[in-house]
């Protein structure tokens, strides 16, 4: 029966010699069942003369839903071997390491329920009736160990950037203007051609923040990488460059699509505040069309896109003339993007660019003038995407998992710490542990 109970219990080395019942669940007697725990850890010698018992209370995993209490009775020995300088000793086994109060299969639980499972550090130890700091040294000791040290090569890299928290805004006293006091950010490496996801965080939005990462890699590492895509931000295309020469830089074509959304935001902003005196609100029918206008034309049904087009003539000239230039401005954008899928040739990659600058140029909102010189000024990167098809979309994947994390933990007060969580959760799939068994 005790043989049994044993095995169902399952913690190498040690034996049950008797469970009662407690009103706060069952209690699991245990003793000493390894011959090698009576052996002196330092010389090795097998102790003769015992010192006596120390009960010792390991804490351990539930079982069908009740957590045992275990009592260790186990024996403080003497060490008799003369050369050694160790006088006595007390047992220990695997499952309960010298001197920790958790099996290490609690411990692993812990720290395998956050880097794994999603779970919170506060939920975690909620879950295990732990502490906070034991979780999250669990956590810390479990994710050093199944992260890679380094990781594999990569044909195409993606770097972006993500805001690491809130802002704060302090105002200047002298101007009264409101200023950043904090703004936080961490870039982020991923692995946009294999499945190794987010392959490392560093904090600052520099250059050299991007050169000193890529530095830690070695040169075999940094000559593999063929294709690197950013965003359109020249931070980071100087430290590239600087970095990694012979690696193509390519615009993620997210960027440009957002950028275009933006561009047609603040026409249509400007437009409703010069004609009506105030910002836009419901029944200004521009404003009400807001959302349906960034939507990708190609993604809706003809008839809606008709619809909208009438709409807009429909609407006070001064007002709708400079939405629908920027609309068509956008959507000649997005057509050019769309090519990356088909494989273009130059010709029809040429006569896509020249509507878009020609729709720009065309037309009177100023900021059609600034979108189109953006594009003129990443032209390379973009073609770079036209042809390749490589995009960051992976990483903007990465983002949410990161802000999703950030917002369940309520925050990080430590960036390092956040840094880890956000590995081990961006990891997952190549760790394998997404897969189902
Ligand atoms: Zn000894």
């Amino acid at each position: 029966m005790a043989n049994d109970t044993t095995r169902l219990l399952g913690l190498d080395g040690l034996a049950v010699v008797g469970v009662a019942d407690d009103t706060d669940g069952p209690v699991v007697h245990l003793v000493t069942a390894d011959e090698r725990a009576r052996h002196c850890p330092d010389c090795g010698t097998r102790a003769r003369r015992s010192k006596g018992r120390r009960v010792t209370r390991p804490r351990d995993l539930s079982v069908g839903g009740r957590r045992p209490r275990l009592v260790w009775a186990k024996r403080r020995w003497r060490c008799d071997e003369l050369a050694c300088r160790r006088r006595s000793f007390t047992e220990s086994v695997p499952p309960v390491p010298p001197r920790k109060r958790l099996t290490t299969r609690l411990r692993a639980a812990a720290g395998a329920a956050v880097a794994d499972q999603g779970r919170t550090v506060v939920q975690a130890a909620r879950d295990y009736a732990l502490s906070w700091s034991v979780v999250a040294a669990a956590f810390t000791s479990h994710a050093r160990a199944v992260l890679p040290a380094q990781p594999e090569p990569v044909q195409a890299l993606g770097i972006d950037e993500i805001r690491r928290g809130r802002p704060r805004w302090i105002p200047d006293e002298a101007t009264g203007i409101w200023q950043t006091a904090v703004d936080r950010w961490h870039v982020g490496f991923v692995d946009l051609s294999g499945k190794q996801g987010l392959l490392g965080q560093v904090e600052g939005r520099t250059a050299q923040a991007v050169i000193d990462w890529l530095a830690d890699r070695d040169q075999a590492w940094r000559d593999a990488v063929q294709y690197v895509a950013i965003d359109m931000c020249t931070i980071f295309k100087s430290a590239i460059r600087r970095v990694l020469p012979q690696a193509t830089l390519v615009v993620d074509h997210f960027h440009l699509v957002q950028l275009a959304n933006q561009t047609l935001t603040e026409v249509r902003r400007r437009v409703t505040v010069t004609h009506r005196g105030r910002r836009g609100r419901k029944s200004n029918r521009e404003w009400e069309l807001r959302n349906r206008l960034t939507r990708s034309a190609a993604r809706m049904r003809g008839e809606h896109v008709d619809a909208l087009l009438d709409e807009l003539s429909n609407l006070p000239r001064a007002i709708g003339a400079p939405i629908t230039a920027a609309w068509n401005a956008k959507e000649d954008l997005l057509d050019l993007l769309a090519t990356a899928r088909t494989r273009p040739d130059r010709e029809q990659v040429r006569d896509l660019l020249y509507r878009f600058y020609r729709r720009c140029a065309d037309a009177d909102p100023p900021e059609l003038q600034r979108l189109a010189t953006t594009v003129e000024t990443w032209w390379p990167e973009i073609l770079a995407f036209l042809h390749t098809g490589i995009t960051n979309a992976g990483s903007e994947g990465t983002n949410r998992v990161i802000k999703t994390i950030a917002r369940d933990a309520y925050g990080f007060r430590k960036p390092g710490n956040q840094r880890l969580r956000t590995r081990c959760a961006t990891t997952r799939r190549a760790r394998g542990h997404l897969d189902a068994r």
